[in-house]
């Protein structure tokens, strides 16, 4: 090993993005390791088979656990410098009080004064990074929200601006699945990484996978020295690090730990998929909704479990070869005449998606094998979440209904909101990191993205991980225990 970093991140999404910047930006030296490719502005273009195969993981499906009426979900996540953050729609909405208190109940999650991890905790980093990423209200609605909140209103529902890391530059032109070319809309990638990298003062290396976590035990317990990972060449590498931050997304960190070596049976366990549909409907007038910036309100009147548990975003629509492949109705999935009639009428049909609680169940099946590495995922719903799925497709039903929709169809599950995989806690028995992200088991060793959420959140994820991870960066740039000062120690 002959390059030493005080800290190593491996993957550049919501998490490793933030980490890697903050720290950057207060003169520590670190290396940013990430899988897929590094693109900007100028590579993006609308073309959705291409950018799918360039910014996207392949979909993955987390598969039913026994037998089970709605099927798999499909996992959409972003594998590219900024990982999902790149490919995402930037809605930025804060985890409430009651979501935390399914924090603490799950994992024992306490502050530093021993209470409950609570809103005031999360507080000053939500500020930071709202702040940073220049957060503004989104009320400038298009015609195809107008159309839908005829709905929402006939059903005594409240439709609401959101809150998202997009600046005014935004066209509305609607391809933040593709990549923003406008840069409007905030990535890790084009600001903590980019403001860091051409500044020179964050080392960022695209096309590395990280294949393991090197670890060992020099007399002082085990602990993490450094990565090994392989470049866009086939080279391998072995990188050493005051401490290591593996934030690789819900999905992958779990892998990755397990064939490093960790054995903590709990890694993998605990996955929260936040489940979603698309709900939609079609109108007489042509609605353009795949023009628009895609989601400029909400309704969160049914937030909570107690209320319904779930949130619906209005507007949304999927470009043409995700609405051709993932369209339902009654008999399931639809083809033929009826599916060639329904992508005819492409312009006059407007979405919703409907975003249900759900309680953990899931799991990251991880694959000890290095060679393989074929991990697999799972869902478990139980009959309280598939009440609340059922209820949040009914209404998204009836808010089209309302609006006088002619037709009204959806997908199956699919989520873009995977979390918990590495769950953070007070309690070891509960949790894989500790109220720092540092693992239980290994020294130096932290998670800093989506894994670490103990329970699946109400809102939208992103600002959540970015906010935890900017804590965690205070949590290493402080280095009590002189991870980083002691760095030739840590080098051996
Ligand atoms: C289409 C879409 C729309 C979304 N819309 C919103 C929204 O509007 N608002 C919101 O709050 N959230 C949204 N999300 C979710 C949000 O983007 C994610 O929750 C968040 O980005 C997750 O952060 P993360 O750091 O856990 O993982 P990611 O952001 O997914 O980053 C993980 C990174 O690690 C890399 N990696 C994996 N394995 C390795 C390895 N072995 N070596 C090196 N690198 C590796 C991956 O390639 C990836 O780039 C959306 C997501 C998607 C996909
Ligand atoms: S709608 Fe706005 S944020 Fe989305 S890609 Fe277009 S310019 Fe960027």
């Amino acid at each position: 090993m002959n390059e030493r970093f005080d800290v190593v991140v491996v993957g550049s999404g919501a998490g490793g993005g933030v980490v890697a910047g903050e720290l950057a930006q207060r003169g520590r030296s670190v290396l940013l390791l990430e899988l897929g490719p590094y693109r900007t502005a100028v590579d993006f273009a609308r073309w959705e088979a291409k950018a799918t195969h360039e910014l996207w993981w392949p979909i993955r499906f987390a598969m039913p656990v026994g037998e089970w009426g709605p099927g798999a979900v499909a996992l959409v996540a972003g594998r590219c410098v900024g990982g999902s953050t790149t490919i995402n729609t930037k809605v930025a909405m804060r985890a409430d009080a009651a979501d935390l208190e399914k924090w603490h109940a799950a994992s024992g999650l306490v502050n530093e004064h021993g209470e409950p991890f609570g809103v005031a905790d999360m507080a000053p980093f939500y500020e930071r990074v709202e702040r940073y990423l220049g957060v503004r209200t989104r009320d400038d609605w298009s015609d195809s929200v107008r159309t839908v909140e005829r709905g929402f209103n006939a059903l005594d529902a409240r439709l609401d601006a959101v809150e998202s890391y997009t600046d005014e530059n935004c066209m509305r032109l609607g391809s933040c699945l593709q990549g923003c070319p406008t840069n409007a809309g905030k990535s890790t990638q084009n600001t903590y990484i980019q403001e860091a990298w051409v500044r020179g003062s964050l080392d960022v290396r695209p096309d590395s996978r990280v294949e393991r976590v090197l670890i060992e035990d020099r007399g002082d317990g085990v602990e993490a020295t450094g990565v090994e990972y392989v470049d866009e060449a086939g080279r391998r590498h072995s990188v050493a690090a005051g401490a290591v931050v593996v934030a690789a997304g819900t999905l992958n960190t779990p892998g990755l730990l397990v064939r490093s070596g960790l054995d903590d049976p709990l890694i993998g366990r605990n996955v929260g998929f936040h489940p979603a549909r698309l709900v939609f409907g079609r109108y007489d007038e042509p609605q353009d909704a795949h023009v628009v910036y895609p989601i400029t309100s909400h309704c969160a009147d049914f937030r909570h479990d107690v209320d319904g548990g779930f949130v619906v975003e209005a507007v949304t629509m999927q470009d043409p070869i995700s609405f051709a492949i993932n369209l339902q109705d009654e008999q399931g999935p639809m083809w033929g005449k009826a599916l060639v009639e329904a992508l005819r009428r492409f312009r006059h049909w407007t979405g919703l998606l409907v975003m249900v609680n759900d309680d953990n169940n899931g799991a990251v099946v991880a694959d000890p094998d290095p060679g393989a590495a074929a991990d697999a995922f799972t869902c478990d719903f139980q009959p309280p979440e598939l009440a609340r799925l059922d209820r949040a497709l009914t209404f998204g039903r009836a808010v089209h209904d309302a609006a006088g929709a002619r037709e009204i169809l959806w997908t199956g599950l699919l989520t873009t909101h995977m979390q918990g995989s590495c769950r953070m806690g007070s309690d070891p028995a509960r949790s894989v990191v500790d109220a720092h992200g540092e693992t239980h088991s290994v020294k130096r060793l932290f998670v800093g993205d989506g894994s670490v959420v103990p329970r699946t959140l109400s809102a939208n994820p992103s600002l959540t991980i970015m906010a935890l991870a900017t804590r965690l960066a205070d949590h290493l740039h402080a280095d009590r225990n002189g991870y980083l000062s002691d760095l030739q120690a840590a080098v051996g």
